[in-house]
């Protein structure tokens, strides 16, 4: 039976809760436990599949096609343990499922309430496969006081009340802010954060308290004793250079032991950090720099392309160097010319994205690369944009475009060398799809085969002709183009197992120029880089002893 640990938030939100459940589990696997995180989020849409990218970052996708929050990519990336479905549940998923319990009836009659029957959807969504894993991490996202939280806080005080004793561990993260005016970490918005947590009957076992320096013996002993922990599990989290760094310094605070003293596991094993002293050495030790452009549309919010911008930096550590990222606004060069803007960087990535805006931008980029021959990765939407920028200026096709300009414009523009995908084949069953359904849950989401081609770039890159990948949109290319680009020059070098669908596109004559309809950025993690993040940095390195 797995152990519980919930992990909530404090003070402030964005205090990076998600990476210290996502180094714990590290932690406790290096210790040779086996883990799950899991995250269970107050807000009221069914999923973030339909949030913006600009307000709430990277939709993560999980190999069973579930659009997640992006914490599941840190978890992944932490502790390569592929998320599920199962492991990410909002607010707003948890009540449609208990309006449709509802509605079947399946309540024979009785008044629907808070208590119990969204907290016991809650419980239930929190035991699915507790057998087997080790720990179960669960993080409730936002911040205890808000008013959304409360039926997640209130299941989780009553799970910890349904299972033996013991078996359960709250872990509560919190801020300390530094008053410089007088040189003092101060306790009291922690003291009021736990008081919170108590008056809901919750009691924190741990407390990870964010600070930009070491916490005095004074302040610890403090924080000890007004919210009632041990003073060595009141844990400092200091600000980091790397995210990578966090299973290593959480361990030398002592996160772990604390964790498995309060489960009482005595002796607990030795750990076993050697993986992530390799990964933090790599980081400090990189040898030199390569300037990449990612052109994209939500440039403002990192967050838009978490994994983008941390598999470049898993390819980075690969070849032994920093990958210098710089964000560049695909819609400036709508209008202007691209070539300024682009010259000098090593490498060039169109990222994945939805809609018209910005896309003649990022077809200008595809060409600077292809014309000036500089490392191209584009990924889904940046594939697309390397196909129309090879249909309109290397196959003759001069109106080429997307059905999903098309579709947003109401109006028949282009000719539709990316088109919409109505039928699809996911395992051994047919996916139907209209135009018209729902905006949530239209898309060919989550793991498909591929085959690579024999003797293409993407097959020595990859090192074998089978992939699975992971995928998120709604438009393909249209497979009957594939002579016409073939003749031009662009390899469609990677293709779906029946061969109906354009999965891999690479120039020919071209030094590194590949397009992919997946997202490899969400498999990558730091101990083992995707082999298209480390070969497009490798490609990069190389133009980088060019200049
Ligand atoms: N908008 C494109 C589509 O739906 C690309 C999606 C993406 O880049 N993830 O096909």
């Amino acid at each position: 039976m797995a152990r519980f640990i919930f992990i909530t938030g404090g003070v402030v939100s964005s205090l990076g809760k998600g990476l210290a459940s996502a180094a714990l589990g590290a932690l406790l696997q290096a210790r040779g436990y086996s883990v799950r995180l899991r995250k269970l989020d107050p807000y009221l849409n069914v999923d973030p599949g339909t949030m913006s990218p600009f307000e709430h970052g990277e939709v993560f996708v999980t190999d069973d096609g579930a659009e997640t929050d992006l914490d599941l990519g840190h978890y992944e990336r932490f502790t390569g343990v592929a998320a599920r479905k199962t492991d990410s549940v909002s607010s707003g998923r948890i009540y449609s499922n208990v309006l449709e319990k509802e509605r079947r009836g399946d309540y024979l009659g009785k008044t629907i309430q808070v208590i119990p029957h969204v907290t016991n959807e809650i419980k239930d969504f929190i035991s699915i496969g507790e057998d087997e894993v080790d720990f179960m991490l669960c993080e409730i996202g936002g911040t205890v006081g808000d008013i959304e939280g409360l039926p997640f806080f209130e299941a989780i005080r009553q799970f910890s009340q349904d299972k033996p004793r013991g078996q359960c561990l709250f872990m509560h993260l919190t801020l300390l802010p530094y008053i410089k005016a007088s040189g003092e970490l101060k306790t009291k918005p922690t003291q009021h954060s736990v008081k919170e947590l108590r008056s809901i009957g919750l009691a924190p076992d741990i407390l990870v308290c964010r600070s930009e320096g070491p916490i005095p013996v004074k302040e610890r002993e403090k924080l000890a004793l007004f919210c009632n922990v041990r003073p060595d599990s009141v844990i400092a989290a200091q600000d980091l250079s790397t995210i990578y760094d966090a299973p290593l310094a959480y361990h030398r605070e002592g996160l772990d032991q604390a964790v498995l003293d309060a489960f009482q596991i005595s002796p607990a094993p030795k750990p076993d950090l050697t993986k992530w002293e390799d990964v933090s050495d790599r980081i400090h030790n990189a040898e030199g720099e390569v300037k990449v452009a990612i052109v994209g549309k939500y440039t403002q919010l990192e967050d838009a392309y978490k994994s983008i911008a941390e598999a470049l930096t898993h390819g980075g550590m690969a070849n032994r160097v920093r990958v210098k990222v710089e964000w560049v606004d695909a819609e400036v060069f709508d209008t202007e010319d691209a070539a300024p803007h682009l010259e000098g960087f090593h490498a060039i990535l169109v990222p994945g994205g939805f809609g018209e805006r910005g896309t003649e931008g990022k077809i200008k980029a595809a060409q600077y690369a292809r014309e000036h021959k500089v490392p191209y990765l584009g990924i889904c939407l940046g594939m697309q944009m390397a196909v129309i920028e090879a249909a309109r200026n290397a196959a003759g096709i001069t109106e080429a475009g997307s059905e999903e300009f098309d579709h947003e414009a109401g109006k028949k523009r282009f000719e539709p060398v990316v088109y919409h995908l109505k039928e699809w084949v996911q395992g051994n069953h047919k996916v139907e799809r209209k135009v018209g359904d729902d905006k949530g849950g239209t898309m060919r989401l989550g793991a498909y085969d591929a085959v690579l081609a024999d003797g293409s770039k993407v097959a020595e890159v990859y090192g074998g002709a089978n992939i699975e990948e992971r995928h998120r949109h709604r438009y393909e290319v249209d497979i009957k183009y594939r002579d016409k680009l073939e003749k031009a020059g662009l390899n469609f070098s990677g293709m779906s197992p029946d061969g109906r669908l354009p999965e891999i596109v690479e120039w020919s004559d071209h030094p590194w120029f590949i397009g992919v309809q997946y997202h490899p950025e969400l498999k990558s993690k730091p101990f083992e880089p995707h082999p298209l993040f480390r070969d497009f940095v490798r490609a990069a390195k190389d133009t980088s002893r060019l200049v």
